[in-house]
């Protein structure tokens, strides 16, 4: 094929991916029946490489699909389109790492798992967890801004990024940032990049900050009858002034399907769950753990701490199989994540419940309580069509809903293709035009990743 021809010459043959490998067609909203199909896809090894490609692709007008891990939950590196799928899978290497500097350069194509391994082994922290550490990669966490659950202490990406370096249409290498703490000198053209899903251009390479890893993690998990109360002891942590690490919540649906595999044997009638962690210093840690314990105690049917580094591993990869258990329940989901403000969070679940009842859908969420972040999700079987439409007006209701609360229609993964076009939503006209402008500007022929994000 001539489109395969003309890139081989530039990344060779080992730089060339099979455009029909399904893995290059879905991402994780697969449970939704999203899929794509490239015209090609190629796999770089270097940002010289990345740059002749975007060239090539913006001289012949063909679209540009960035993929990270695949792990997103947007279909935002799905080709809906076609187009060349830019894969970053081979710049994995580690350009520079300062561990007494507590900073790394990182290619983007670098797994989440591997850079918080290299963090840790030099007693350092890479805060930011999003729950597919094993498949995404560092490039697609900045792309998409990524969270995870000790986001809630720590922040997101985007807190941890000092600098980065992108290839932009026509196909220009840019580096903004560096090794450095502070730089105020032009306009935030980092963070404009940050979050930006592809849209305005790829990533390639990013300096990190790090931070000295805690000595101890402590969790503690208390169970409750009801939202109600697991709702009013997340207040409770909030307004004791108590710094938790994580602050996490699953309704009764989302522990129902989770349940099972909790490492500890719960009471039959609890309904909700709230998760936190305490960390820092043994002492510290203890302290906060301690009183973590008080304040989510209170009107818990049950409160578990977990002994020891290897039972705290296991509570947290429980944690993150909770959207697998979900989804396996029915064999599909569509799950959203949309973020309220704390207030408003108690409000948000029921409305997930009530929105889900009048679409004949089982829903239940789960999230990031801290943060005020849910994922509101709709149960359905990904083989009946007309179970997905009522999920997707399902979806539009609970947009309007987070709007409504004064919240957001993405807290962490981004609008992708299942989003586009909401943004008018939550921003008023004036402000959506300022986005627009800002994506005609830095991609004038709208080749990167088309039709994700703003349409
Ligand atoms: C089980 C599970 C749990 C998850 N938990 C969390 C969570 O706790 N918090 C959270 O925020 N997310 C979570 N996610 C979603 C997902 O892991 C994150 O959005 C992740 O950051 C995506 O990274 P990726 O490398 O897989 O990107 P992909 O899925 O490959 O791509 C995501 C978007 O980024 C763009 N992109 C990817 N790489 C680049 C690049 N180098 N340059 C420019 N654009 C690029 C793509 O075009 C696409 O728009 C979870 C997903 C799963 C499956």
């Amino acid at each position: 094929m001539g489109v395969e021809r003309e890139l081989r010459a530039i990344v060779g043959e080992a730089g060339l991916g099979d455009a029909d490998d399904p893995r290059f067609r879905h991402d994780a909203t697969e449970a939704q029946a999203l899929e794509g199909r490239p015209d090609a896809v190629v796999l770089p090894a270097s940002t010289a490489e990345v740059a002749a490609v975007v060239r090539w692709c913006c001289a012949h007008d063909v679209a540009i699909v960035p993929r990270g891990g695949g792990s997103g939950f947007a279909g935002g590196c799905v080709p809906i389109h076609g187009g060349v799928v830019v894969a970053l899978d081979r710049m994995t290497r580690v350009r520079a790492f300062d561990p007494l500097l507590w900073r790394i350069h990182v290619e983007a194509g670098l797994r989440t798992r591997e850079l918080r391994r290299i963090a840790r082994e030099s007693g350092l922290l890479f805060p930011p967890d999003p729950g597919a550490a094993e498949q995404s990669q560092i490039g697609g966490n900045v792309a998409t801004n990524a969270g995870g659950p000790h986001a809630y202490k720590y922040g997101v990406t985007g807190r941890w990024v000092t600098g980065l370096e992108a290839v932009v249409p026509p196909g220009d290498a840019i580096e903004v940032g560096g090794p450095l703490r502070k730089d105020v000198a032009g306009y935030d053209l980092k963070s404009l990049l940050i979050g930006s899903e592809g849209t305005l251009g790829i990533v390639t390479a990013v300096w990190l900050r790090l931070v000295p890893a805690p000595e101890a993690a402590i969790p503690v998990a208390a169970f409750y009858r009801d939202a109600r109360a697991g709702c009013a002891a997340i207040e409770r942590v909030l307004g004791s002034g108590i710094e938790a690490a994580a602050l996490e919540y699953l309704d009764a649906g989302a522990l129902g399907a989770a349940r099972d595999a909790y490492p500890s044997p719960l009471p039959p009638d609890a309904a909700f769950m709230v998760l936190s962690e305490a960390d820092g210093g043994t002492q510290e840690a203890a302290r906060v753990a301690a009183e973590l314990r008080e304040a989510l105690g209170d009107g818990a049917l049950i409160v578990h701490s977990p002994d020891g580094p290897a039972e705290t591993a296991a509570l947290w990869r429980w944690r993150d199989g909770v959207s697998i258990a979900v989804t396996a329940k029915r064999g599909g989901k569509v799950s959203e994540d949309v973020a309220v403000p704390l207030d408003r969070l108690a409000e948000a679940i029921e409305a997930t419940l009530e929105i889900g009842a009048r679409h004949a859908l089982e829903a239940c969420s789960w999230g990031h309580a801290g943060d005020g972040n849910l994922h509101a999700t709709f149960m359905l079987d990904r083989r009946d069509p007309e179970q997905l439409a009522r999920a997707e007006s399902a979806a539009a209701e609970l947009f309007a809903l987070a709007a409504r609360l004064g919240g957001t229609i993405s807290g962490e993964h981004g609008l992708g293709w299942v989003k586009s076009g909401h943004l008018g939503e939550q921003w008023s006209p004036a402000t959506v035009r300022v986005h627009e402008a800002i994506k005609r500007a830095l991609d004038p022929k709208g080749l990167m990743n088309p039709g994700k994000k703003a349409p």
